[in-house]
């Protein structure tokens, strides 16, 4: 096993891998910038470190300040937990090279999934369902351009293949505008993420979000551990999600989830990984794959009973997978409220003092959480202070568990949107399942 794991992340995360590398007897390294030294893990590390100042760029995203603190710690591995550095190939590469372990997949497969068009096309020599699409960066011809989105069939979208979080896409919905489009969102690409290059696919206009969590040792051996629904967004932001996904296709899920499998052996991926799919009219469609554990990872964990994070420390130090795909079950239902501190009508930041909190609690119900009485949530980072999970041996056993879970969660001093997921836990479409992408911006009017 590991001796040592620094982690690279703060807030939620920090705490849940700190929990995994104790239950495996690791010893942890919390880094943190000054504006952190009261976060939770920090107090419960073996070690802690700062790297810099609050600002993200100065600390979370300092690679010489993280491999140095690997260094002094004598750290043997490091965990990048999700966001900031987790899918950065170059940082990857780097901890590497420093002699550490990165727990994650080789730098490599980092680089291909991180570029979008290079994504899909492995995917698809995979036998992975993708959107039907320019099958790779668009040209300059304008001829070329009217042509491939004439066989696609409008409306299609145009996006950048280097995009991420949302950003870099445009709607085209007739020929008329296309070519304005493909340029704006070439010249948008080239300056948000210095890589103009971008592609084309056919719009799909009601889908649902339908993701697929995988485990590979990077030793030949993969497994999924079934689907999760993520529909619940705002402005492509995660809300609320739940897993199994509801009312799937079953032959086509079944095809889906393999197919998902396969590609692991294929692209020799190491680690935890989750193959993010737009779902509509029972067909899947690939858009992206993330390779790093997810906001969301724990609706798995609790349907299936596997540890994601302890299947990542264990891959990261070179043993096989603990299970086979046979024997893993869906065993009931599970949600995830992601508890934001921000306002539950306007969205804004609410940073601050939390004068009480009181996490709630009983059968089924698990909160990941930083937060305690007396914390300042910091301005600086996402306004993720925990996520609120329930498990049930049904979908509604799970969803009347949360509707209580969340009357009895307390954070006082500073707003959360807890108002928010008691409303939606009540919502006749979301208690049905399946609703799509756009269920939510519609409901909040926007
Ligand atoms: P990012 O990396 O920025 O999150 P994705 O490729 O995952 O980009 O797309 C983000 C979101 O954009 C999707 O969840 C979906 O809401 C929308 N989207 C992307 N591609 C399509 C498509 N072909 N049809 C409809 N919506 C899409």
């Amino acid at each position: 096993m590991l001796d040592k794991v620094l982690i690279a992340n703060r807030g939620e995360i920090a705490l849940r891998i700190l929990r995994a590398c104790k239950e495996l007897g690791i010893k942890t390294v919390a880094v943190h910038s000054k504006a952190d030294r009261e976060l939770m893990h920090v107090r419960l590390a073996d070690e802690a470190v700062c790297i810099g100042p609050a600002a993200s760029a100065q600390s979370y995203l300092n690679i010489p300040a993280l491999i140095s603190a690997a260094e002094v710690t004598d750290s043997s591995a490091i965990h990048p937990g999700y966001g900031f550095l987790a899918e950065n190939a170059d940082f990857a590469e780097q901890v590497e090279r420093s002699g550490f372990t990165f727990i994650g997949p080789r730098a490599d497969t980092i680089r291909l999934m991180g570029d979008k068009v290079s994504a899909i096309k492995a995917m698809k020599e995979a036998g992975v369902p993708t959107v039907p699409g320019s099958d790779g960066p668009l040209s300059d011809d304008e001829g070329e351009l009217l042509a491939t989105a004439e066989r696609i069939g409008y409306p299609v979208i145009i996006k950048a293949a280097a995009g991420g979080g949302g950003r870099g896409m445009r709607v085209v919905h007739t020929e008329g505008h296309l070519i304005s489009a493909v340029n704006v969102t070439r010249t948008e690409a080239h300056s948000a993420f210095g890589d103009g290059t971008v592609y084309m696919e056919k719009f799909l206009e009601k889908p649902r979000h339908v993701e697929v969590q995988v485990l590979a040792d990077g030793q030949g051996n993969a497994i999924h551990l079934y689907d999760r629904d993520c529909s619940l967004q705002r402005r492509h932001q995660k809300v609320l999600e739940e897993a199994p996904a509801p009312g799937l296709d079953p032959k086509a899920r079944a095809e889906v989830l393999e197919a998902c499998r396969q590609a692991c052996i294929e692209i020799g991926y190491r680690g935890a990984g989750t193959f993010e799919f737009l779902y509509e009219d029972g067909r899947f469609f690939f858009i992206e794959m993330n390779t790093r554990v997810q906001v969301e990872h724990p609706v798995t964990e609790m349907v299936t009973g596997v540890d994601i994070v302890r299947e990542q420390l264990r891959i990261a130090a070179g043993l096989p997978l603990s299970i086979s795909q046979d024997q893993v079950e869906v065993s009931g239902h599970a949600f995830e409220c992601r508890i934001n501190a921000e306002d539950p009508r306007t969205f804004m930041p609410s940073p601050g003092k939390v004068t009480l909190y009181h996490p709630p609690g009983g059968l089924g119900v698990r909160m990941d959480s930083h937060v305690y009485t007396g914390y300042n949530v910091p301005p600086h980072y996402d306004s993720l202070i925990g996520k609120l999970i329930t498990w049930g041996v049904d979908r509604e056993t799970a969803l009347t568990r949360m509707r209580n879970a969340l009357d009895e969660l307390l954070v006082e001093g500073i707003k959360t949107n807890t108002d928010l997921h008691k409303d939606l836990v009540r919502d006749g479409y979301f208690q049905q399942g399946g609703v799509n992408i756009h269920y939510l911006e519609k409901k909040l009017g926007l």
